[in-house]
């Protein structure tokens, strides 16, 4: 796009996507692009099918990553300099005159960072802006039609899902010769991590290397190229359907109720 298209496109209304994902080790089958590629790809097609209501953004390719640096091609961005310079990107959008901003993550530990930088777009700009996983949309019909791997901990990382959804998309690059089930720890009723499977409400991420060998948190031996072409497809319907419903919520002016006579 041009400078005028990107103007003529901030005032037709036109919602914008920023995917976020990051560079990681994904175990020994998966590039360490995988939540690159999984997280623009969605963004992209959404955008391409609904040209009237989105506009996708380049990606942001790093994202944080501690828990992970043990594994070698992984890159962490600390975390306050994710949220300022994700902000920063979202902001910039907001004076184009975007009014509405969807943040898209597509790697676990960004999303509590990501979250708060939507919620700086709301205290301190005109635009207003929400943030989300990808594979939050329509998990549900992952989980009920083709979930095979054990619930929870079998959908965590380099998992079924994420190997699907790569296969689906380059599966020259996938070597599922080298694929080997590892499950994510299941330390108690509320001490979980699963991607799909929602949240126990319990945040808690122990450093990957001191309970893992292989990278993989899951099991993605149960993957496939046609469970995650399904997975992409449902996630597009999720992605648009919410955009839909983003675009019909109001943006009111403030009123301020300090210091004021009743
Ligand atoms: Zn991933």
């Amino acid at each position: 796009m041009t400078w005028p298209e990107v103007r003529d496109a901030a005032k037709a209304g036109r919602i914008i996507l920023i995917p976020m994902a990051a560079i990681e080790q994904h175990g020994y089958h998966l590039p360490v692009d995988m939540d690159n590629l999984a997280c623009f790809h969605v963004c992209r097609e959404a955008a391409k099918r609904r040209p009237d209501l989105l506009l996708n953004t380049p990606l942001l390719p790093y994202g944080f990553n501690e828990h992970n640096m043990e594994f070698p091609g992984t890159v962490s961005i600390r975390m306050d300099i994710f949220v300022e310079y994700l902000f920063d990107v979202a902001r910039s959008y907001s004076r184009m005159g975007f009014k509405r901003i969807m943040l898209v993550n597509g790697h676990g530990s960004n999303q509590m960072l990501s979250n708060l930088a939507a919620r700086r777009v709301v205290n301190e700009t005109d635009s207003i802006a929400l943030s989300l996983p990808y594979w939050a949309l329509n998990a549900d019909k992952f989980n009920t039609q083709l979930r095979e791997s054990a619930t929870p901990g079998g959908t965590a990382h380099a998992c079924e899902y994420e190997t699907s959804v790569y296969l689906a998309i380059k599966p020259e690059a996938v070597d599922m010769t080298k694929a080997v089930k590892e499950m994510s720890p299941n330390w108690s009723k509320k001490i979980w991590c699963d991607l799909t499977a929602g949240s126990s409400d319990v945040h808690f991420v122990d450093n990957y290397s001191r309970y893992n060998r292989s990278g993989v948190e899951g099991d993605p031996l149960r993957a496939t190229a046609s469970k995650g072409r399904k997975i992409i497809s449902w996630v597009l319907d999720g992605m648009i359907e919410l955009a839909e419903d983003f675009k019909k919520a109001p943006i009111k002016p403030r009123r301020n109720y300090q210091h004021r006579a009743r």
